[in-house]
């Protein structure tokens, strides 16, 4: 099982929309995929059609050890598990403080479905706070989708930050996984530029693969679906297709 943080604190770089249709897309490849909605946003939990209730177990329950992983985990209809979330996640953040163990519930939790998965893909908020540190605890390596534009390095260099102090001391093994560029627009030389830079900076850490701004990636959660089920011919759904296709060569690669 390989556990892969999808981060970055800058809001709105398509960290949800990396997360939900690279679950379909590995999905559809065949692999046993669980998504982990970790932002009280709830954003993943609704692009893949499930109904938030303040009934609904989810990952807030885990975390504070009212519920079991088995207990909140629910099938998609598209071939992959999710854990789900709702706002009354926010509340964690304080509630964690008091208890044991606080940055490493979600890893310690992940324990009992090893074997059950090959991927668990954690969808994370847009903060360095107690949630992204569960999430960074929990995994071996972090994916970081961005949109090449002027602020985009300034803001990797704290997230750097972050990672080297996970390492540090709860996690000396996080790798990064990936760096995703994401809602690309090859018309746009500022963002040619950016990406340039992030080549020199990051080499082949860079995914050669490029999510370009598809309309249909941003009208499928409004219908609860993945954009492979929305409209599974679009840019979108099929640059995911491929990114999931060259993680798992990446991965293939590593283990030979
Ligand atoms: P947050 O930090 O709030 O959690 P996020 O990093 O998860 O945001 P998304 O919610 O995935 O970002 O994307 C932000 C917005 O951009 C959404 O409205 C989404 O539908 C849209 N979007 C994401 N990727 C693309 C794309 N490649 N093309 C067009 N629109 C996109
Ligand atoms: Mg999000």
């Amino acid at each position: 099982m390989r556990i892969l943080a999808i981060t970055n604190q800058k809001g709105g770089v398509g960290k949800t929309t990396s997360a939900v249709n690279l679950s379909a897309a590995l999905a559809k490849l065949d692999q046993r995929v669980l998504l982990i909605d970790l932002d009280p946003q709830g954003n993943a939990t609704t692009g893949c059609g499930i109904v938030k209730t303040d009934a609904l177990p989810t990952v807030y329950q885990l975390l504070i050890g009212d519920t079991t992983l088995g207990g909140a985990i629910v099938k998609t209809e598209f071939g992959f598990d999710i854990l789900p979330a709702n706002r009354e996640l926010a509340g964690a953040e304080i509630e964690l403080i008091e208890l044991d163990g606080r940055e490493q519930r979600l890893k310690d939790a992940l324990a009992t479905v090893a074997d059950q998965y090959d991927y668990v893909l954690i969808d994370c908020p847009p903060a360095l706070n107690m949630l992204t540190v569960n999430a960074l605890v929990a995994s071996q390596s972090v994916m970081i989708p961005m949109q090449c534009e002027y602020y985009a390095l300034e803001g990797l260099s704290d997230l750097v930050e972050t990672l080297r102090k996970v390492r540090g001391n709860l996690n000396p093994n996080l790798e990064i996984e990936g760096l995703l560029r994401t809602m690309y627009n090859a018309q746009n030389t500022l963002t040619q530029q950016v990406s340039d830079e992030l080549m020199n900076h990051f080499g082949d850490k860079v995914y050669e693969t490029i999510i370009p701004r598809n309309v249909r990636l941003a009208e499928a959660p409004s219908y609860g679906k993945p954009a492979t089920a929305y409209d599974a011919a679009s840019k979108g759904a099929q640059a995911y297709v491929a990114l999931a296709e060259e993680l798992l060569a990446r991965h293939a690669k590593a283990a030979a």
